[in-house]
């Protein structure tokens, strides 16, 4: 999908986002928006890796939702008998033995939907461990408000009993809050140059 925003007589040399590319030419500015998606998961966090159980990604008109509950390591028969994974499971009510994909195959799936498309998650850490796989995937820092807060995309919550612990739910949120930061932030550049336009009118 691509949009295209010209701006007459504005000739500003910046980068806008890595989401779009910014060509210069006879005192126009074009914008080209590039396919975005939002990824998410709930995992289980043990022995300093996470153990995904549920990965959904989303893309920014949302035409496109794919949905993953991921098996248990083969190696980890059972949810280790901590506070912790106890504690977890209780957070996202994903069973450690509930799921039907391999983790690596979801992975396969997701790359081959994505391709080098433009990825999104929200957290340092899953960031992190997502890029193993997805260089390209950035952390939306510039979203600050906590998940729990985000409150748009009920209507996309998964089968699981695990309210806003989704996944699903989750992906959804981000590219509502995004597309919402995205759209303030190009109301105000249009501004800045409608200002610019009138000063060098004067
Ligand atoms: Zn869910």
């Amino acid at each position: 999908m691509t949009i295209i925003i010209f701006y007459y007589k504005f000739s500003v040399s910046a980068t806008f986002h890595h989401s779009c590319k910014i060509f210069l030419g006879d005192g126009c500015v074009t914008k080209t928006f590039m396919m975005v998606w939002y990824i998410d998961m709930e995992a289980y966090h043990y022995n300093g890796n996470f153990i995904a159980k549920e990965i959904a990604i989303v893309n920014s008109d949302d035409s496109q939702c794919f949905h993953y509950f991921i098996k248990n390591p083969q190696d980890l028969p059972r949810r280790p008998a901590t506070p912790s994974c106890y504690f977890q499971f209780k957070r996202h009510n994903l069973d450690w033995n509930f799921g039907k994909w391999n983790f690596t195959d979801a992975i396969s799936d997701i790359q081959q939907h994505i391709k080098d498309d433009i990825v999104f998650a929200k957290g340092v850490e899953k960031t992190k461990f997502l890029q193993r796989w997805f260089p390209q995937l950035q952390d939306t820092v510039w979203i600050s408000t906590p998940f729990k807060n985000l409150n748009k995309c009920f209507s996309a919550l998964c089968n699981v009993k695990h309210g806003r612990n989704c996944a699903r739910r989750k992906v959804h949120e981000l590219m509502y809050a995004d597309k919402l930061y995205k759209t303030h932030q190009l109301v105000e550049e249009v501004t800045f140059a409608f200002s610019l336009m009138s000063l060098d009118n004067k």
